[in-house]
Protein backbone atom coordinates (compact mmCIF):
# COMPACT_ATOMS: atom_id res chain seq x y z
CA UNK A 1 0.00 0.00 0.00
CA UNK A 2 1.30 3.20 -1.36
CA UNK A 3 1.77 5.74 2.06
CA UNK A 4 3.10 9.35 2.04
CA UNK A 5 3.95 11.49 4.97
CA UNK A 6 1.62 14.58 5.05
CA UNK A 7 0.99 16.82 7.73
CA UNK A 8 -2.07 15.95 10.78
CA UNK A 9 -4.85 17.88 9.54
CA UNK A 10 -4.75 16.47 5.80
CA UNK A 11 -6.71 13.68 5.42
CA UNK A 12 -5.33 10.08 4.04
CA UNK A 13 -5.32 10.33 0.24
CA UNK A 14 -7.26 8.03 -1.66
CA UNK A 15 -5.58 6.10 -4.54
CA UNK A 16 -6.19 7.86 -8.01
CA UNK A 17 -8.17 5.41 -10.24
CA UNK A 18 -6.65 4.91 -13.73
CA UNK A 19 -7.70 4.71 -17.36
CA UNK A 20 -8.96 1.05 -17.45
CA UNK A 21 -10.20 0.69 -14.52
CA UNK A 22 -13.96 -0.25 -14.16
CA UNK A 23 -15.44 2.88 -12.54
CA UNK A 24 -14.13 5.35 -14.95
CA UNK A 25 -16.19 3.85 -17.35
CA UNK A 26 -19.23 3.95 -15.27
CA UNK A 27 -22.29 6.44 -14.77
CA UNK A 28 -21.96 8.31 -11.64
CA UNK A 29 -25.40 8.15 -9.16
CA UNK A 30 -27.55 10.86 -8.03
CA UNK A 31 -26.12 11.76 -4.74
CA UNK A 32 -29.11 11.93 -2.32
CA UNK A 33 -27.71 12.19 1.13
CA UNK A 34 -25.92 15.54 1.84
CA UNK A 35 -24.17 14.57 5.23
CA UNK A 36 -20.74 14.30 7.06
CA UNK A 37 -19.78 11.42 5.11
CA UNK A 38 -20.57 12.76 1.86
CA UNK A 39 -18.48 16.05 2.88
CA UNK A 40 -15.72 13.86 4.10
CA UNK A 41 -15.65 12.65 0.65
CA UNK A 42 -15.01 15.63 -0.56
CA UNK A 43 -12.41 16.67 1.91
CA UNK A 44 -10.50 13.72 1.15
CA UNK A 45 -10.98 14.35 -3.18
CA UNK A 46 -9.56 17.75 -2.53
CA UNK A 47 -6.62 16.63 -0.57
CA UNK A 48 -5.99 14.25 -2.79
CA UNK A 49 -6.55 16.60 -6.15
CA UNK A 50 -4.08 18.50 -4.30
CA UNK A 51 -1.43 16.40 -3.58
CA UNK A 52 -1.71 15.58 -7.57
CA UNK A 53 -1.52 19.30 -8.43
CA UNK A 54 -4.94 18.72 -10.66
CA UNK A 55 -7.29 21.80 -10.58
CA UNK A 56 -10.04 19.10 -10.37
CA UNK A 57 -11.06 15.66 -9.17
CA UNK A 58 -14.53 13.70 -10.06
CA UNK A 59 -15.48 11.29 -7.20
CA UNK A 60 -15.51 8.13 -9.70
CA UNK A 61 -11.13 9.34 -10.02
CA UNK A 62 -11.16 7.92 -6.16
CA UNK A 63 -13.67 4.96 -6.58
CA UNK A 64 -16.55 6.56 -5.79
CA UNK A 65 -19.68 5.89 -7.90
CA UNK A 66 -21.01 9.14 -6.83
CA UNK A 67 -22.37 12.32 -8.82
CA UNK A 68 -20.16 14.22 -6.97
CA UNK A 69 -16.68 16.50 -8.48
CA UNK A 70 -14.23 19.35 -7.30
CA UNK A 71 -12.98 22.39 -9.18
CA UNK A 72 -10.08 24.34 -7.72
CA UNK A 73 -7.92 26.26 -10.75
CA UNK A 74 -4.63 28.10 -9.37
CA UNK A 75 -2.17 27.97 -10.92
CA UNK A 76 0.53 25.18 -10.11
CA UNK A 77 3.56 23.17 -11.96
CA UNK A 78 1.17 20.91 -14.09
CA UNK A 79 -0.86 24.07 -14.95
CA UNK A 80 1.34 27.18 -14.62
CA UNK A 81 -1.27 29.63 -16.45
CA UNK A 82 -4.38 28.33 -15.00
CA UNK A 83 -7.23 31.22 -13.13
CA UNK A 84 -6.99 31.33 -9.58
CA UNK A 85 -10.43 30.55 -7.44
CA UNK A 86 -11.98 28.76 -4.49
CA UNK A 87 -12.41 25.35 -4.95
CA UNK A 88 -15.86 24.57 -5.76
CA UNK A 89 -17.41 21.61 -4.60
CA UNK A 90 -20.21 20.42 -7.41
CA UNK A 91 -22.75 17.57 -6.82
CA UNK A 92 -25.39 16.36 -9.14
CA UNK A 93 -24.16 18.52 -12.59
CA UNK A 94 -26.39 19.77 -15.31
CA UNK A 95 -25.10 21.56 -17.91
CA UNK A 96 -28.14 23.53 -18.99
CA UNK A 97 -27.05 25.84 -21.82
CA UNK A 98 -23.84 25.78 -23.89
CA UNK A 99 -22.35 27.81 -26.44
CA UNK A 100 -22.19 26.96 -30.08
CA UNK A 101 -18.35 27.99 -30.30
CA UNK A 102 -15.97 25.30 -29.17
CA UNK A 103 -12.31 26.01 -28.39
CA UNK A 104 -9.32 23.89 -28.22
CA UNK A 105 -7.29 23.68 -25.57
CA UNK A 106 -4.55 21.26 -23.79
CA UNK A 107 -6.12 18.76 -20.97
CA UNK A 108 -4.30 16.45 -19.06
CA UNK A 109 -6.00 14.05 -16.36
CA UNK A 110 -4.82 12.37 -13.02
CA UNK A 111 -6.56 9.16 -14.14
CA UNK A 112 -4.38 9.17 -17.60
CA UNK A 113 -0.91 10.17 -15.90
CA UNK A 114 1.40 11.57 -18.01
CA UNK A 115 -0.28 12.52 -21.29
CA UNK A 116 -1.87 15.59 -22.60
CA UNK A 117 -4.67 15.67 -25.33
CA UNK A 118 -6.11 18.61 -27.30
CA UNK A 119 -9.82 18.77 -26.78
CA UNK A 120 -12.14 21.00 -28.37
CA UNK A 121 -14.79 22.51 -25.19
CA UNK A 122 -17.74 24.68 -25.19
CA UNK A 123 -16.51 28.36 -24.29
CA UNK A 124 -19.39 28.73 -22.25
CA UNK A 125 -21.87 26.65 -20.27
CA UNK A 126 -25.05 27.57 -17.85
CA UNK A 127 -24.72 24.93 -15.02
CA UNK A 128 -27.08 24.01 -12.37
CA UNK A 129 -25.36 21.82 -9.08
CA UNK A 130 -26.16 21.60 -5.89
CA UNK A 131 -23.75 21.92 -3.00
CA UNK A 132 -22.48 20.24 -0.09
CA UNK A 133 -25.84 21.33 1.97
CA UNK A 134 -28.07 20.27 -0.85
CA UNK A 135 -28.88 23.95 -2.01
CA UNK A 136 -29.16 24.02 -5.87
CA UNK A 137 -26.82 26.84 -7.47
CA UNK A 138 -26.64 28.36 -10.57
CA UNK A 139 -23.63 29.42 -12.59
CA UNK A 140 -22.23 30.83 -15.98
CA UNK A 141 -18.81 29.50 -16.81
CA UNK A 142 -16.31 30.35 -19.40
CA UNK A 143 -12.70 29.59 -20.67
CA UNK A 144 -10.74 27.66 -18.58
CA UNK A 145 -13.62 27.05 -15.81
CA UNK A 146 -15.75 25.84 -18.52
CA UNK A 147 -13.38 22.97 -19.47
CA UNK A 148 -12.79 21.72 -15.94
CA UNK A 149 -16.34 21.75 -15.69
CA UNK A 150 -16.73 20.21 -18.83
CA UNK A 151 -13.86 17.46 -18.45
CA UNK A 152 -14.84 16.68 -14.91
CA UNK A 153 -19.03 16.19 -15.58
CA UNK A 154 -17.38 13.50 -18.53
CA UNK A 155 -16.25 11.68 -15.68
CA UNK A 156 -19.30 11.39 -14.07
CA UNK A 157 -20.87 10.12 -17.65
CA UNK A 158 -17.84 6.97 -17.42
CA UNK A 159 -15.74 9.64 -20.31
CA UNK A 160 -12.33 10.07 -19.91
CA UNK A 161 -10.20 12.00 -21.88
CA UNK A 162 -9.20 8.77 -24.09
CA UNK A 163 -12.66 8.28 -25.47
CA UNK A 164 -13.62 11.91 -25.75
CA UNK A 165 -10.08 12.92 -27.81
CA UNK A 166 -11.82 9.83 -30.27
CA UNK A 167 -15.07 11.35 -30.22
CA UNK A 168 -16.40 12.88 -33.99
CA UNK A 169 -16.54 16.35 -33.20
CA UNK A 170 -13.12 16.72 -32.33
CA UNK A 171 -11.84 15.76 -35.36
CA UNK A 172 -13.25 19.84 -36.50
CA UNK A 173 -9.98 20.15 -33.78
CA UNK A 174 -7.52 19.62 -36.95
CA UNK A 175 -8.78 22.36 -38.61
CA UNK A 176 -9.07 24.86 -36.17
CA UNK A 177 -7.50 28.07 -36.45
CA UNK A 178 -6.33 29.02 -33.35
CA UNK A 179 -5.61 26.23 -30.01
CA UNK A 180 -6.66 28.65 -26.50
CA UNK A 181 -3.66 29.45 -25.04
CA UNK A 182 -4.48 28.59 -21.45
CA UNK A 183 -4.13 24.44 -20.50
CA UNK A 184 -6.88 22.83 -18.73
CA UNK A 185 -6.88 20.33 -16.43
ZN1 LIG B 1 -9.80 13.77 -15.50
Amino acid sequence: MFKHLMPKQTPPLLPIALVGEAILGQTAITVHHFDAELAHLAEQMSASMEAAKGVGIAAPQVHSPLALFIMASRPNERYPDAPNMAPVVVVNPQIIHASSDLVGGEEGCLSVPGQRFNILRHQAIEVRYQNLQGEWQQAELTGFIARIFQHEFDHLQGITLLERSRMPEQAQLISAQSIEQGEAQ
